[in-house]
């Protein structure tokens, strides 16, 4: 009988815990049916350019002071702090970025964006889009703000939601960070953040254990010439031979100089020099992008570059105070690194809550970045960065077998299957605070 007792009373509590993790799901479900879908088509048919966001925060400023937390705008320009205290416990912070791109939706869903805006930086009037899907980090950020709201009784701490503008110019945690956010709402324990994926299987998650963005450098190369005729190159130092020399010897740096796994990219972006067929210039200007994933890897890249310039300029015969400069530039980025102990943690408690194959693992290929890394350096605060599929299986079995290409993120044909992203972003969202929060 106390055998049977025990065994009943093992069944119910299994019973039980499987039952709420199904409870946060039906409960996320129906929000999304009945309040977060219309969000989501909100915000995907207006679209606001970076620093601009002025409607997007308002209407995110009303949408989490109405689940009840305690708003703050404009913190950075745009940006939306929102706390909600519930007892002693740690400070948990999440991010979300709200900005649209200058692109014309092309995508042929029913809510396509027929915005336009003004850019703050160029003035030129351009359409607006979703290109990178950051309607779906915003609407999922008030669903988890309704589910931490309606769940005060499962969690004690302090959740600390940001609505951070302008990630596409990688300005806008940085100035929430000028703006001193953490001074004035408190330094968080922990720190998390998602982005949904193109060409990754809708709903599903995947958190690196390492490097989840690389770091990016911007870098400038002047190359001062000796201006001459173009029938008489003897008489001038030709900047566009040296510059394409550099160029080329730059290639060396990531095939010879980095170990075959550390990761790391020299592009040269643009190449300017010249007016006219018969006219040697007398400078030539290389803009390249610089990505790492650790500071060991910038450090040679960055001191490769300065060295292939200069020393290929002296090859040239450039006198020394003629070399090219090389300007590498104060907006760097570092990369974006998840704490090891808490990503693993994290996919435990996913897996336990969403099951085993809510998660899956794709090697990384790109060398992207993101702003995050500035709340999450000096002072470093543990956190994670992690991914939310957009695409249907469906669709990214048509790719496979010959059909057409999932469109990548920032092009006019970009699209994400909003229902399973956003529920799976809030699902996840809210698992991961209440493991950190928890009773
Ligand atoms: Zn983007
Ligand atoms: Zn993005």
């Amino acid at each position: 009988m106390k055998k049977l007792l025990v065994a009943l009373t093992s069944a119910l509590l299994i019973c039980t815990s499987t039952a709420s993790a199904g409870e946060l799901a039906d409960t996320i479900k129906r929000d999304y049916d009945d309040y977060l879908a219309d969000l989501w088509d909100h915000f995907h048919r207006n679209p606001e350019l970076s620093l601009v966001e002025f409607k997007t925060a308002e209407r995110m400023a009303n949408e989490l002071r109405e689940a009840g937390f305690s708003v703050t705008e404009e913190v950075g320009g745009t940006g939306v702090v929102a706390m909600l205290e519930n007892g002693s416990g740690p400070l948990v912070m999440m991010r979300a970025d709200m900005d649209g791109l200058p692109v014309m939706e092309k995508s042929g869903l029913p809510n396509s964006s027929k915005a336009e805006q003004e850019d703050p930086i160029t003035g030129n009037v351009v359409p607006v889009m979703h290109a990178c899907g950051h309607d779906v980090h915003i609407t999922s950020l008030v669903g988890t703000a309704r589910q931490m709201a309606a769940r005060k009784d499962e969690w004690s701490g302090t959740l600390m939601l940001v609505v951070q503008p302008a990630e596409e110019r990688v300005l806008g945690a940085r100035a929430m960070r000028d703006d001193n956010i953490w001074e004035r709402f408190g330094q968080p324990d922990y720190a998390l953040a998602f982005h949904v994926g193109a060409g990754r299987p809708a709903g599903k998650i995947d958190a690196p254990e390492g490097a989840a963005y690389a770091g990016a450098d911007t870098v400038d190369i002047i190359v001062h010439g000796v201006g001459a005729h173009g029938a008489s190159p003897h008489r001038g130092k030709d900047p566009i031979l040296i510059a394409s020399q550099i160029v080329v010897a730059l290639q060396s740096l990531v095939s010879r100089e980095l170990a075959p796994h550390a990761p790391g990219v020299v592009t040269v972006g643009s190449f300017h020099s010249g007016t006219k067929h018969n006219i040697i210039s007398d400078r030539a200007h290389l803009q390249l992008t610089v990505r790492n994933t650790n500071d060991q890897t910038r450090k040679i890249l960055l001191q490769g570059i300065e060295r292939i310039a200069v020393n290929v300029g002296r090859m040239a015969g450039l006198p020394e105070d003629k070399l090219p400069e090389v300007i590498v530039s104060e907006e760097s980025v570092p990369p974006t690194i998840n704490d090891v102990q808490l990503a693993r943690r994290l996919k435990i408690a996913w897996s336990e809550a969403m099951g085993d194959d809510a998660l899956y693992e794709i090697p990384p290929e790109g060398m992207g970045a993101e702003d995050f890394p500035f709340f999450t350096v000096d002072p470093d605060i543990t956190s994670v960065y992690w991914g939310i599929g957009g695409t249907p299986q469906a669709d990214l079995d048509a790719e496979k077998a010959g059909g057409p290409a999932v469109a990548s993120h920032h092009s006019p044909l970009f699209k994400i299957a909003p229902e399973p992203s956003v529920r799976a972003g809030v699902e996840s969202t809210v698992v991961a605070l209440l493991e950190l929060m928890g009773d």
